[in-house]
């Protein structure tokens, strides 16, 4: 478990109260699509599923499973995220973490976001 002293699994360099926590606790304060982006990052290290699930686009969250989320959280080591590249409303990533095997894998995706009622909403990425 992440305690809230500890440094944010997101690389801010803050401590994880200072950054993706507050997010975790209030949807709003993620007030660019990076933030969400990072808050999800972090919330895959917290297992946070809700949070997760939450932060879906309601038109995307229906094809979402809770459980398959949660087994994706779960089944691997989250290691560290880099941004590389982040505009308005997308952001392009590298995720690496340790496997089941305890391979190393990097998952990299350009990430869409929009925004509604002033929340940011992952849509999809590729
Ligand atoms: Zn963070």
């Amino acid at each position: 478990m992440i305690e809230a002293t500890h440094s944010c699994p997101c690389g801010s360099g803050l401590t994880f109260a200072e950054c993706c926590q507050q997010v975790h606790n209030s949807h709003a304060k993620a007030t660019t699509a990076e933030a969400l982006m990072r808050a999800r990052y972090s919330a895959f290290a917290v297992r946070d599923i809700d949070f997760l699930y939450n932060t879906f686009h309601p038109t995307t969250r229906r094809f979402q499973n809770k459980h398959a989320i949660q087994q994706w959280a779960q089944e691997n080591k989250w290691m560290q995220l880099n941004i590389l590249k982040a505009t308005f409303a997308t952001v392009e990533f590298e995720a690496h973490y340790l496997d089941s095997t305890m391979e190393l894998q990097i998952h990299r995706e350009k990430s869409t976001f929009k925004q509604q009622g002033n929340l940011w909403y992952y849509v999809d990425g590729r």
